[in-house]
């Protein structure tokens, strides 16, 4: 059994951490243990009798430590120290001292010395410290953001070089500040900084934009973001990270003020266009009318009362196209009077085929798809066939080499986000498509489609006023009308209209009405082409007092250029022999190819020219051999146009 001093011997023996060995009174070393060994690198045999200051540096031996280290071991029976050390092979490590004095029967007999390598420690100690204060001095020079911290309470504890640079503060005049003084007198009255501290404590974080006050007074534009800091669970303050956003949200108003500007310059030149379109069309009506009045005027000045007739004519002629034109603005402007209807657009669609294939010739093959079981919907029957016949006529522009116009109507349901997507009520409603095997749109024709005057059709063939007669109308009517447009492929638009919930109006009551618009409308109008004034004004007077509205021309251009107006024309009164290079039977075949099935009524000296006929006449051509009698003229009119009415019932 080994006593108690070999017991600890033999565990001193053991340790290898630490350096555990005995000094004499003078300071040399007695024992030696394998960790002073490992950690100072002698071997007891070369140590032992040695004096242990050759264990200091020379900085520190020349100080006398290693005396006064004893002294103090000696006087106070401990000594205690972190410093460098020195090992057998001259290196350094920093070492943990304790010196013990060692005391038998009360006399001093040497010391204890423990000595702990501690370098590695004291190495992330020293790297946790500089990495500390890299952040802090990362923090500290951070000029972009300002960042400071406050007390739970609100009072400045901290503050960076951003904090000083955006809000002019230095750090000694704003610790122990308030925050609030960083906000407007409006959002301090409103209690928005307690909010704010309030929001942090309870949610973790507060985020906020909004203006803030510089130490001169002047505001800036913040993104404020607030973290409550918490030690162990306790909320010990908030870190406030500021933003000055002065600019960016400036430049971003400048960008939403510009966005602005364009889309009101936009608008401005669609008003400009609209009224340019409006101006440019009142401007010929009011020169007929005002020209009209100015000859009256001469003619009655002169006592020649006989002319007053025809200039009475054209100056109603221009009103009343005036009023035409009113009326397609307001439909446009929505304005229009409507007189809405339980439709059946399945009918109103089957009534009009045969009318739409003569318009668009026979190049074109017209297809009614019409659905079985489709809604009654309610709207101005007349309304939707002037629609739908702008509808077709554009498709017939849209394919000049011919193509398929298909009709289609469908019994439709649109949910939540089909509606929004339409600007729409969400609903039933009865769909109505028009598609050709057109040119298509390009998307700049497309997104300006539905402008009124907006034509990319030539001067003279385009008044740009379909599309929107149909915008306005549907609009109007409680429903809506998009294009699916794909180049060299075709065109659908697609007409919206609300269902009407309860039975159509009896086919007897629409057939009847048919009729009675047929009725109301059976004033014509005629194209009158002579290069001779005084037929034209015999031929216009003998039309006027039939009830039916003229067009004059004087010679084979301006008669084409009428033939291909949008001017409704009933029939052509045309003399042959034309100036201009373009003759009677010309112009004749000219207006047939554009206005399919026209009628035309020549009237010539020569009968028998060959440039009208080699002899004979088309159906629906007739002629009239000059000289005639007014009587015989007036009843041929009334023949022809007649006839029309029939082919078209
Ligand atoms: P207009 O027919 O007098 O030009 P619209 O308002 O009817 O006026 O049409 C405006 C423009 O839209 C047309 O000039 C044309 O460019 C384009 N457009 C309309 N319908 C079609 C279609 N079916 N196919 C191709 N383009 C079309
Ligand atoms: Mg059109």
């Amino acid at each position: 059994m080994p006593s108690v001093a070999n017991t600890y011997e033999m565990l001193i023996q053991s340790v290898v951490d630490y350096a555990i060995f005995m000094l004499d009174l003078e300071g040399r070393v007695v024992s030696w243990n394998p960790g002073a060994e490992r950690i100072k690198g002698y071997t007891a045999d070369e140590i032992l009798g040695e004096h242990f200051s050759r264990f200091y540096t020379e900085e520190e031996r020349a100080a006398g430590i290693p005396k006064d280290a004893l002294r103090i071991a000696e006087e106070t029976g401990r000594f205690t120290t972190e410093s460098w050390r020195v090992r057998k092979d001259g290196s350094r490590f920093w070492a943990m001292v304790v010196i013990d004095a060692i005391h038998v029967n009360g006399k001093l007999v040497g010391f204890a010395k423990i000595t702990r390598d501690m370098t590695a420690q004291r190495n992330a100690y020293l790297a946790a410290i500089e990495s500390e204060r890299r952040f802090r001095l990362l923090v500290q020079s951070v000029t972009d953001y300002s960042i400071f911290m406050l007390s739970p309470e609100g009072y400045v504890t901290n503050w960076n070089a951003g904090a000083e640079r955006i809000k002019g503060y230095t750090a000694s005049e704003i610790i122990g500040q308030h925050f609030s003084r960083f906000y407007t007198a409006e959002d301090r009255e409103a209690g928005v900084p307690w909010r704010a501290l309030e929001t942090a404590k309870r949610e973790g974080r507060y985020e906020a934009e909004g203006w803030r006050v510089r130490k001169d007074g002047r505001r800036f534009w913040a993104s404020v973001v607030v973290d409550g800091i918490y030690d162990n669970g306790e909320l010990i303050g908030f870190a406030k990270i500021t933003r000055d956003l002065t600019e960016r949200r400036e430049a971003q108003m400048e960008l939403e003020r510009s966005r602005e500007q364009l889309l009101h310059s936009q608008k401005m030149e669609a008003i400009g266009q609209l009224t340019g379109g409006m101006a440019h069309d009142f401007n010929n009506l009011l020169t007929g009318i005002t020209g009209s009045l100015e000859f009256m005027k001469t003619r009655l000045a002169q006592g020649r009362t006989a002319d007053l007739d025809r200039y009475i004519m054209t100056a109603r002629m221009a009103a009343s196209r005036a009023a035409a034109l009113t009326q397609r603005l307001l439909a446009f402007a929505r304005r229009q009077t409507l007189d809405p209807k339980p439709t059946n657009a399945n009918k109103l669609i089957g009534c009009m085929v045969e009318m739409v294939q003569r318009t668009v010739g026979p190049e074109i093959e017209v297809e009614p798809v019409l659905a079985v079981g489709l809604w009654p919907t309610l709207c101005d029957p007349s309304q939707l066939e002037n629609a739908i016949l702008n509808l077709c006529i554009n498709a017939r522009d849209a394919m000049p080499g011919g193509g398929r116009l298909t009709i289609e109507t469908a019994n439709t349901w649109l949910d939540e986000r089909g509606a929004r997507e339409r600007d729409m009520q969400p609903g039933q409603y009865v769909s109505i498509c028009v598609t050709d095997t057109g040119v298509g749109m390009p998307p700049d024709v497309l997104v300006r489609a539905f402008d009124p005057f907006f034509t990319t059709k030539p001067h003279g063939q385009g008044t740009g006023l379909g599309l929107s007669m149909v915008y306005g109308f549907t609009r109007q009517s409680g429903g809506q009308v998009r294009i699916y447009s794909e180049m060299g492929v075709g065109t659908t638009v697609r007409v919206y209209l609300p269902r009407h919930r309860g039975a159509a109006k009896e086919e007897l009551d629409f057939q009847s009405e048919l009729a009675e618009a047929s009725l109301a409308e059976s004033h014509k109008t005629v194209l009158v082409v002579d290069d001779e004034p005084s037929v034209r004004m015999l031929v216009t007077e003998t039309l006027a007092d039939l009830g039916h509205a003229v067009i004059e021309a004087a010679d084979g251009p301006s008669g084409l250029k009428a033939v291909q107006s949008d001017a409704k024309i009933d029939l052509l009164i045309t003399d042959v022999g034309l100036p201009g290079g373009v003759n009677g039977r010309q112009l004749a075949d000219a207006a047939r190819q554009m206005r399919p099935g026209l009628s035309v009524l020549f009237i010539t000296g020569y009968a028998a020219n060959a440039a009208i006929s080699n002899g004979q006449l088309e159906p629906g051509m007739h002629i009239l051999t000059k000289p005639f009698a007014m009587q015989m003229l007036a009843s041929k009119i009334s023949a022809i146009l007649a006839e029309n009415c029939d082919m078209s019932s």
